[in-house]
C-alpha cells in the first residue's frame, strides 16, 4: 500500500482499525486471481474497500461490494453506531451509497470496485462464481450472520481466503454472532483453517 492509499483508507469513514485494514490488504495481495474475484459483504461508506481495493487492482482482479446501504441494526436511530447525518431526508432512511461512491471515486478505484446494492441473501441467491477471497462484515445479528455463512462461504475456492470481521470469542469484547455463527462453523466444517488473527479480524484459508 502506498502512503497515499493508506492515508485515504485511514481517513475514510467507517469501522476498520488501521492494523486490521492492513491485514486485509496483505491478504488480498496474496490471492490467486485465477481462483475468482474478491467479494465483500458489508461495505458501509467504503472504508474496508479502500484497504482491499488497491491490492485487488494490483493483482488484476475485481472487488464486488455487497451492501443494501441501509445500515445494520446497530446503525439505526437509537442504537450505538447511529450516525444521524447518514439519514436521507427524502426517505428518512440511512443511505451510505453516496458516501461509498464518493470514497471509492476519490481513491481512484472505480474501475476495480463494483457495488452490488441489495440484500446479501438475495444477491447470494443469484451468485455462482468461485471467490479467491470473501470478506464478511455485514449484519451482526444471529440471523444475518448465519445467512452470510450459509450463503457465501460455499463460494470460496479451495486455496482461497475467508476473512471475518468482528470476531469476539469473549462476550465482554463484543457481540457473539460473527464468532458463533460464522467463525466456529467454518472451523468445525473442516473446510477452513485459521491463517492469522489481527484484532477482531480472522483470516481463514479453504483447505477442503
Ligand atoms: N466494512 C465496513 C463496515 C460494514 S458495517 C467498514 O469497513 O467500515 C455493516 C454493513 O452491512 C452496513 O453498511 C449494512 O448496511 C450492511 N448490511 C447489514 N445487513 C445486510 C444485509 N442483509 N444485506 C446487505 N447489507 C447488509
Ligand atoms: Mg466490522
Amino acid at each position: 500500500m502506498t502512503p497515499e492509499e493508506r492515508d485515504l483508507a485511514v481517513g475514510a469513514r467507517g469501522f476498520m482499525p488501521p492494523d486490521e485494514g492492513h491485514a486485509l490488504w496483505t491478504a488480498a495481495s496474496t490471492i490467486d486471481p485465477s481462483l475468482g474475484p474478491v467479494l465483500e459483504v458489508g461495505s458501509y461508506c467504503g472504508k474496508s474497500a479502500l484497504y482491499i481495493g488497491p491490492a485487488v487492482r494490483d493483482v488484476g482482479s475485481t472487488l464486488f461490494c455487497v451492501d443494501h446501504h441501509r445500515g445494520s441494526e446497530e446503525n439505526q436511530e437509537g442504537w450505538e453506531f447511529h450516525e444521524a447525518d447518514l439519514v436521507d431526508e427524502e426517505t428518512g432512511l440511512i443511505d451510505t451509497l453516496p458516501h461509498f461512491r464518493s470514497t471509492v471515486h476519490a481513491a481512484g478505484l472505480e474501475s476495480v470496485v463494483v457495488a452490488m446494492v441489495g440484500d446479501s441473501s438475495r444477491i447470494a441467491g443469484a451468485w455462482s462464481k468461485p471467490l479467491s477471497m470473501l470478506f464478511i462484515d455485514g449484519g451482526h445479528g444471529v440471523l444475518p450472520a448465519k445467512l452470510d455463512y450459509m450463503n457465501w462461504t460455499p463460494h470460496v475456492a479451495k486455496g482461497g481466503i475467508l476473512a471475518i470481521h468482528d470476531v469476539f470469542p469473549d462476550p465482554a469484547d463484543g457481540g457473539r454472532p460473527p464468532y458463533e455463527e460464522i467463525y466456529l462453523p467454518a472451523i468445525a466444517s473442516g473446510k477452513f483453517a485459521e491463517d492469522s488473527v489481527t484484532g477482531s479480524l480472522r483470516l481463514l484459508r479453504r483447505i477442503g
